[in-house]
């Protein structure tokens, strides 16, 4: 089955003023989308609805993370169901950060995913190492565990609504890019376990993107490789060269 490319663009806590973020979305707005890839940008969830009224249709919206509940006594956080009824499509969970600044485990990511999915949210999960697991020759026991969580929880029809984003953290936000070897590598191992631990079906249909310090200048050799479906980018996602990377493929 083919996969379409996908590009999601990562705002985090940025940028810190709405006529910042305007001169972001009038520069999507205007810019050529090639239709090549599905694009959606995350962010911050203050901003969602605004940018619901105002970003052209063809980009979609993602949250930056979600609750398990539908509602409740936690302040500060939310839910799938406040998502679905405001018609935001994805959410990101698992992102590094969530998973090292706010001690998100394996296994509430999971349920997290489990939660949103039966909200019918669209869900980008990511995994990753860190530069000591890589180190010790851990990457893959860390993607596979941190995918595994999910994989007990979910069926396999579930993944029809997942894009995997393999997301080393040596590489977020550091400048130090994956060489287009090193990233093919753990995705075609990825998607090798995928056939393994689901089925051949989710392992061939499932888009495993790649995110860490992805720029205009060095997504083109990345989007060549045959096991990488796009990208999750971060800091780039705030700069005019985001539309080279939702380009790449065109
Ligand atoms: C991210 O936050 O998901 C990310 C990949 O960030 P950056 O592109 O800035 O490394």
């Amino acid at each position: 089955m083919a996969r379409k490319f996908f590009i999601g663009g990562n705002f985090k806590m940025n940028p810190a003023t709405a006529a910042a973020r305007d001169a972001i979305v009038d520069t999507l707005n205007k810019a050529q989308l090639d239709g090549s890839a599905e694009v959606v940008i995350a962010p911050p969830a203050l901003y969602l609805l605004p940018l619901q009224q105002t970003l052209r249709k063809e980009i979609a919206l993602a949250a930056q993370n979600c609750h398990t509940n539908d509602s409740g006594a936690f302040t500060g956080e939310i839910s799938p169901a406040q998502l679905a009824d405001a018609r935001i499509p994805y959410v990101i969970l698992g992102h590094s950060e969530r998973r090292t600044l706010f001690a998100e485990t394996s296994d509430l990511v999971a349920q997290k995913t489990q939660a949103a999915l039966a909200k019918g949210l669209k869900i980008i999960f990511c995994i990753g190492e860190t530069l000591e697991e890589r180190e010790a020759n851990k990457t893959l026991e860390v993607c596979r565990a941190q995918l595994d969580a999910a994989i007990n929880l979910l069926s396999p029809a579930d993944w029809a609504n997942i894009v995997i984003a393999y997301e080393p953290v040596w590489a977020i936000g550091t400048g130090k890019v994956a060489t287009p070897q090193q990233a093919q590598e753990v995705h075609a191992a990825l998607r090798a376990y995928l056939g393994e631990a689901i089925d051949a079906n989710v392992a061939s249909s499932t888009r495993i993107i790649y995110g860490g310090s992805v720029t205009g200048a060095s997504c083109g050799e990345l989007s060549s490789q045959p096991d990488i479906d796009g990208f999750l980018v971060g800091g780039a996602s705030l700069k005019p060269e985001f539309v080279t990377i939702a380009n790449v493929k065109g």
